[in-house]
């Protein structure tokens, strides 16, 4: 074997090596779930799950392993907002909500504001 044609050969295998890689990021199984509040389809893990207990209590479900039906929410005080003022939460749980239980989560909602936008937050304080 000449050394022009061993290059060859290691050129192929890693090309070969390369296409197997993109195939397998391409079929890895990554859950998406839609915002109720926006819309957009995203990661399941960038999104905050909330769940309506078996009280009929929707609380916020940090490990996305709860029991019940579930509905999804951005890390954005916007979606919390609009999905916890207009209804959404309650149509896509098929839910009654609690104007006590609507204000902790919302709450909640402004807590996010704080942990995932703090130079906005800093602003505001100002
Ligand atoms: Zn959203």
């Amino acid at each position: 074997m000449t050394s022009s044609e061993t290059t060859i050969w290691a050129w192929m295998r890693t090309l070969t090596k390369s296409r197997s890689a993109a195939k397998t990021v391409a079929m890895k199984h990554v859950p998406q779930r839609t915002c109720i509040a926006c819309h957009l389809v995203k990661p399941k893990r960038q999104l905050v799950r909330l769940v309506c207990g078996p009280e009929g209590v929707v609380e916020v479900d940090t490990s996305g392993r709860k029991p019940g039906r579930g509905a999804y929410l951005c890390q954005s005080p916007g979606c919390w907002q609009k999905g916890l003022t207009r209804g959404k939460l309650e149509h896509a749980l098929r839910a009654k909500i609690s104007a006590d239980n609507r204000a902790r989560l919302l709450k909640f909602g402004t807590r996010i504001k704080a942990a995932g936008e703090a130079t906005a937050q800093m602003e505001e304080a100002r």
